[in-house]
């Protein structure tokens, strides 16, 4: 795994979480390995976050006040502008209903919350890194 942080630094991550302590402990978490981070504690303003700063990655709950995070994650995946930005959903519970949402709203990665830390920052750096390769290759 890379602990690179000069790597990171550039790099914005928005969450859009409503439960404060996991943003609190995803946001710690994301600031020492490097990244800027920004966050929104409910569905509307998240997107609208999202479009304004137009993040490197964005982390987004499903169960959200205001707008579901499917929604969410929708509006921008459906959308040419924000299309390329890796969303990865990040839900408490384990079931195959929020797997198939997940899908059908086009996010590139979904977690459990219960996942180990260390396997998400390397999804999240991988997505990234995958993002910013795509987008290279289609200037
Ligand atoms: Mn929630």
């Amino acid at each position: 795994m890379s602990a690179d942080k000069t790597t990171n630094t550039n790099k914005r991550i928005l969450i859009i979480e409503d439960n404060e302590s996991f943003m609190k402990m995803m946001r710690m978490r994301l600031k020492s390995a490097g990244y800027k981070v920004i966050c929104a504690n409910d569905g509307l303003s998240g997107l609208n976050l999202a479009r304004q700063k137009k993040p490197d990655l964005i982390i987004l709950d499903l169960m959200l006040p205001g707008m579901h995070g499917h929604q969410v994650c929708r509006m921008l995946k459906f959308d040419k502008q924000y299309a390329h930005i890796p969303v990865l959903i990040f839900t408490s519970r384990d079931m195959e209903k929020d797997a198939e949402l997940a899908k059908s709203c086009r996010a590139d990665a979904y977690v459990i919350k219960t996942i180990n830390s260390a396997i998400v920052m390397e999804i999240i750096g991988d997505l990234i890194k995958r993002a910013s390769t795509l987008q290279t290759n289609n200037r």
